[in-house]
């Protein structure tokens, strides 16, 4: 049987009528996914092909929903891979409203894939591992008031191609994911990446965005913290001076403030971090982010 064959008279007849005929979405619209085999602490992106830069598109990846933006003739979307991530299928869906055509939905798997983290043993003073009351009431309202901060969306791309080193030189952050043992005790994972640099070394805005939050916190010491839009977030911890006022739209390449100690730090580096749709992710990840627009 031909497949027109089961299409009915009547049928044939309302898709002469309605002109002009457009395919069906199933094969109008192409969906990819990068890096293909995600690992815990990749910013992974997906690109819809084939959907107008007016269509709607809302989705997920498993918990996380997808914000999308116009890119390269279609729209894509990125989503953190948070640190803890399980290995395993990530489902997927994608729902496409276009004017003038049926809505679309389809969806598929993503497969996180197993990446093994250091183990890190610190040595610290006591009065820093466990704090006294007060300050340990302190320290819970400043990281809630951080996750508050990573939970706001602002729904434009602020950012503009390749995101750059936060500090110079070419030795790579350390430490990222580290299942940290402090004074014998496990404790969270190293949500960051840590660059070692003398006191006073400029740092620098790895990509334009807004400056979110400028602060001076328990355990991160003086911070700034950077909204790139879309639930993308760079993190500038144990900063000695700051630069930047909370508000403020910073360049790719702005100097924000210099490397210090201030905060929980056993001696002078920059913990830089990168936070995306509220998943911790890897910063050498946000730096090789091959979205090329
Ligand atoms: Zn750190």
């Amino acid at each position: 049987m031909t497949r027109g064959a089961r299409f009915t008279a009547a049928a044939v007849a309302a898709l002469l009528l309605a002109a002009p005929v457009a395919a069906p979405a199933t094969e109008r619209l192409r969906v990819s996914w990068h890096p293909k085999r995600p690992h815990p602490g990749d910013v992974a992106w997906v690109h819809v092909a084939g959907a107008g830069e007016a269509a709607a598109i809302e989705g997920s990846l498993g918990p996380r929903s997808l914000t999308f933006f116009p890119y390269a003739g279609g729209q894509a979307a990125v989503v953190g891979i948070d640190l803890e991530t399980k290995p395993g299928a990530l489902p997927w869906r994608l729902a496409v409203l276009e004017s003038g055509l049926e809505p679309h939905s389809l969806g598929g798997r993503l497969t996180v894939h197993e990446r093994a983290f250091a183990v890190q043993r610190l040595t610290l003073p006591p009065g820093m591992v466990d704090p006294d009351p007060e300050t340990e009431r302190r320290a819970m309202a400043e990281g809630e008031r951080l996750a508050t901060l990573y939970r706001t969306i602002t729904p434009a791309r602020l950012w503009r191609g390749g995101f750059v080193r936060p500090v110079a030189g070419r030795e790579p952050a350390t430490g990222f994911g580290a299942r940290r043992v402090i004074n014998g005790q496990p404790r969270s994972p190293h949500s960051g990446a840590d660059y070692a640099a003398p006191r006073g070394t400029p740092v620098v805005a790895v990509n334009s965005g807004r400056v979110a939050l400028v602060g001076d916190f328990f355990f991160p010491g003086r911070l700034v913290a950077l909204d790139h839009g879309l639930g993308v977030y760079t993190l500038y911890f144990h900063l000695d001076s700051v630069a930047v006022v909370d508000g403020e739209m910073v360049e790719r390449g702005q100097v924000l403030g210099t490397v210090g100690s201030t905060g929980r730090a056993t001696g002078p580096h920059l913990h830089f971090g990168a936070v995306v749709g509220t998943a911790r992710v890897d910063p050498a990840a946000l730096l090789k982010l091959d979205l090329r627009e």
